[in-house]
């Protein structure tokens, strides 16, 4: 079992549904309302426990309502999160508006994870015990930098999903062995990817690619599904490939592949994710095919 340390965000959804976006100064009725936990750290950390992983959280929440229940999202799927902090000040959150046409508008509020300034001795000896560590762009850049380099010192594998995309420093991408990117975040950082030695693209419906250190190339054909929501596909592909990486890229695809095709069957992001049994029974059917 690989052991992974997620250093990344989370968060807690605010969903409204509205017919009609108001306009600045206008109160309109909107028609619905849901707290969904997310955050890309927390969902990512959730599919590679579920994927078979043995997952520790390194995170911040704040000190509101949201907390207890961001908390218990990762316990209850099983993710560790005895590194998990309460920091002073709002959680991360954010405001999400779904108007008629289904069309999203959405505010984020970094809060607890804006945070996520330093890493403790206990946060790197977590690192260090890892398998692989797992980081986004959800927290300060720093502090994924801190990360990767002492999960580089002690022989932990350093994936990054550099989502949301932006540019990078090159002190960060010097010390990133896997980036898994989807094909707009591909194109945007298709020189620093250039350096980078194991690049994973996703491509929808269309499975994703792998191009090693040495060029070499893999395909993965999608796996055929009923769509029902994209959302969480990537996070859920992310965390299936880091908790399969150790078995060979063609192995960790297959398996990513499969658990971002049934993440797209169900509604929402972390409660989309599949269970181990899913995935085992939709690839042993791939198989069989
Ligand atoms: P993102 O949502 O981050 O842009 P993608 O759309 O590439 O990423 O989806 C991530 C992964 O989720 C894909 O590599 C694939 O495994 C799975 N996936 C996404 N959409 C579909 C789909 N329509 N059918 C099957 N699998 C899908």
């Amino acid at each position: 079992m690989a052991r992974i340390a997620v250093v990344g965000s989370i968060n807690m959804d605010l969903v409204t549904t509205v017919g009609r976006r108001p306009e600045p100064g206008e109160t309109v009725s909107g028609e619905g309302f849901a707290l969904v936990p997310g955050g890309k750290g927390s969902n990512q950390a959730i599919a590679a426990q579920r994927a078979g992983g043995d997952v520790e959280f390194v995170g911040a929440v704040g000190d509101d309502v949201f907390a207890a229940a961001l908390r218990e999202v990762l316990s209850k799927a099983g993710v560790g999160v005895s590194r998990l902090r309460a920091v002073d000040g709002p959680s991360g959150i954010a405001a999400i508006v779904v108007d008629g046409g289904g069309e999203n508008s959405i505010i984020v509020v970094a809060g607890a994870n804006g945070r996520m300034t330093e890493l403790t001795v206990a946060d790197r000896e977590t690192i260090a015990a890892a398998d692989v560590l797992m980081c986004q762009l959800e927290i300060p850049v720093a502090t994924v930098l801190a990360a990767a380099r002492h999960a580089r010192a002690n022989g932990t594998v350093v994936m990054l999903n550099p989502s949301p995309v932006r540019e990078l420093p090159a002190e960060v991408w010097a010390e990133i062995d896997v980036a898994v990117v989807n094909e707009g975040e591909g194109e945007q950082l298709a020189a620093a990817l250039s350096g980078v030695p194991h690049v994973i693209t996703t491509l929808g419906a269309a499975g994703a690619s792998y191009r090693g250190p040495r060029g070499e190339m893999l395909s993965q054909p999608g796996i055929p599904v009923r769509v029902v929501d994209t959302t969480g596909a990537g996070d859920t592909f992310t965390g299936a490939l880091a908790a399969h990486w150790h078995r060979g890229p063609r192995t960790a695809l297959a398996w990513a592949c499969t658990a971002g095709a049934l993440a797209t069957t169900k509604l929402g992001a972390s409660a989309s994710i599949p269970e181990l049994a899913e995935i085992r029974r939709a690839l042993a059917e791939a198989g069989a095919r």
